[in-house]
Order: C-alpha cells, then structure tokens, then sequence
C-alpha cells in the first residue's frame, strides 16, 4: 500500500489546486475525513488552494466546523479532485467532480464498479478516517496535521466504527487513534458533542419504539413516514438515526430502518451482526459494507420484498449458525 499511498502524495505535491469531496448524506467518516485531509493540506501547503466542495451538510457532526468558500468551474480547469468515502459515482456529493484533471479515489467501501486515475481502497478498514491518519503517518517527515485535523479524523474513526466495536476495528486502528489522542485531542468535547441529544429527539424515539416490528425469523425493521416525521418536527437524518433504536435486540441479528423521502422514495439502512447485508442491499439499489449498507426502495411491494428477503437470509444463517445472540 505504500506505493499508492506515495503515487497520491506525488500527486498532491504536483497541484497548485486540490478539491475534496465525499458521499452524500454525509456521516461522521465522510464529514471528519475530508475535513481532516482539508486541514493537513492547508497546514503543510500554505501557497496551494485547497477546497471543500460538497452539496449538503450533517447537523449530526457540524460541530466540526463548515466547508468554506467553494471552487468556481474554472478552479476545476487544473485542479487533483479527491473523492473520500464513496464507493459508487452516483453518491459523491458534487456534481462537479470529474470536471478536474486528475481524479483520486479514497474508499473503504465494497467495491461495485470502480473509478478514479488512482484509487486506493482497503475495503477492511474500519474508516476513511483511519486511512486518512495513516497517510498522515506514513509521511508525517513531509506533512503537517493541525489539532483540528486529529480532531475530525478521531470523530469518523469512532462514529464508524460503532465506537471501536464493528468488524473493521483492528489493533492498526487502535493505533492509529492512539497516535491521535498522543496529539492532544479533546476527547470529551467529541464525545460530548457526539452523545447529546435534544429533549424533542428523545421523545421522538421513544414514540418509534412501540413502532419497531419483528419477523418470524428475527429480522427487527421500522417504517418512519414523513408525517410522522414532521408532527415531530424531525429532520431526514434525525429519523435516520433511530436505526440505532434496534441494534440489541436479541435474536434481531439483522434490523432495518425505511425512513420515508419527501419525493416519496423510501431511504433504507440495514445493519447487523455476523451476518452480511450488502449484497441484500445491492438487489434494492443500494451498496456498503457487510454489515452496515444503505438501500431505496421505490413502492411498498418493494419494501415488503426487502424485508422478506432479509428474514429468508437470516431464516437460512441461523439454520447455519444456531445459538446466536
Ligand atoms: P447508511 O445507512 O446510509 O449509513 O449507509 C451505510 C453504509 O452504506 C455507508 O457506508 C454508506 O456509504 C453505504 N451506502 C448507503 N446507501 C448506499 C447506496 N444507496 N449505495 C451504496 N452504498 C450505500
């Protein structure tokens, strides 16, 4: 990986203007590693024009800081564009970004179809974040991470990882956030920032649990409408995240969440343990990891499909693996 790793280098050093982007519905990995990139690349090229350039924004992790000013289409013209924690095209969050001359992809995803002159993709690690810190390292002689930097790739590293739980999680990682929190990080702050929860919110999620329904098999999954949504005054991604409402269930080894789309489509997550989910996600739309994919479903036939499908694969797993929790 070294090698890549200094092709990109290589690369960064050659352009006077270098613009960053990531997926959509940004999480804290899509959000921490491009503004922890950002920040090194700021800090060790002072003379370069470095850029953000992203079409929506997570409440979620915003107290990391915005994106700045944005790049005009001429800025393109000659510019290294890097795409960090996308595994397919259509969910970078800039429809913009093959108009630079060189394309650079950064990914942990599963790979589907591939893009990017230079694409480096470790598909077993725990973060974006993580392989961000590990460039850092790897060439720390000739670049130069501010302490806000360390601060947003320490918050992807933990919100992707489920807290150092998910699969991903190596002893590498351990490491890697080690070297960070050595760098002076303020721990509680991020995770004060990533644990508090408006009163309304979690009034809103008590409300959804009587709401959450369970397979024959096991399969926990919740159906979250726009007007329920809006009778609670929530945003998209507030809803969003009452997926983490089923994730201890017992025997639920696989849970969903169809959060309702104001243009009617239906946004799926699917998480789960032991398990594997992404190729399920794949048949609706969808993509990710093993056990943490995002899907759309586009009726409610399709939805009842979805759910039926995960309770088979996990009727058949069961049979495969009995005594699970
Ligand atoms: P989410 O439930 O949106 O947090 O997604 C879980 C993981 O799957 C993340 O790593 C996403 O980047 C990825 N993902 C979500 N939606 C899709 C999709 N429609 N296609 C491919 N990957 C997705």
């Amino acid at each position: 990986m070294t090698s890549i790793k200094r092709r990109i280098l290589n690369k960064i050093e050659k352009y006077d203007t270098i613009i960053i982007s990531r997926h959509t519905r940004p999480d804290g990995d899509a959000v921490g590693s491009t503004l922890g990139l950002y920040g090194i690349l700021k800090e060790t090229y002072p003379d370069k024009r470095i850029f953000l350039d992203n079409e929506d924004y997570s409440e979620y992790v915003s107290f990391l800081g915005g994106e700045g000013e944005h790049p005009t289409d001429e800025d393109y013209k000659n510019a290294l564009v890097m795409v960090l924690d996308v595994g397919t095209e259509r969910r970078i969050s800039n429809k913009r970004y093959d108009k630079g001359a060189y394309l650079i992809k950064i990914d942990h995803h599963i790979i589907e179809v591939d893009y990017g002159d230079i694409s480096w993709v470790e598909e077993e690690r725990s973060s974006v974040c993580e392989m961000i810190a590990d460039f850092y390292l790897t060439f720390r002689n000739r670049l130069k991470m501010p302490l806000h930097s360390a601060e947003c790739l320490y918050t992807g590293m933990v919100t992707d990882s489920g807290r150092f739980r998910f699969r991903g999680t190596s002893g590498e990682t351990m490491r890697i956030a080690g070297e960070l929190i050595d760098m002076g990080i303020d721990l509680e702050m991020i995770y004060a920032n990533l644990g508090s929860e408006d009163f309304e919110l979690v009034k809103f999620r008590a409300s959804l649990t009587s709401k959450i329904r369970i397979t024959e098999h096991g399969v926990a999954y919740l159906h979250i409408s726009s007007a329920m949504r809006k009778r609670h005054k929530m945003s998209q991604e507030e809803a969003s995240n009452s997926i983490s409402l089923m994730e201890h269930i017992k025997g639920s080894l696989i849970w969903l969440a169809f959060i309702e789309n104001d243009d009617g489509t239906v946004r799926v997550r699917l998480r789960s343990r032991f398990v594997e989910v992404q190729e399920l996600a794949t048949r609706f739309h969808g993509g990710g990891h093993a056990c943490a994919s995002g899907a759309t479903v586009y009726s409610k036939e399709e939805e009842e499909a979805l759910v039926s499908q995960a309770d088979k694969l996990l009727y058949e797993y069961k049979k495969e693996n009995p005594g699970l929790i």
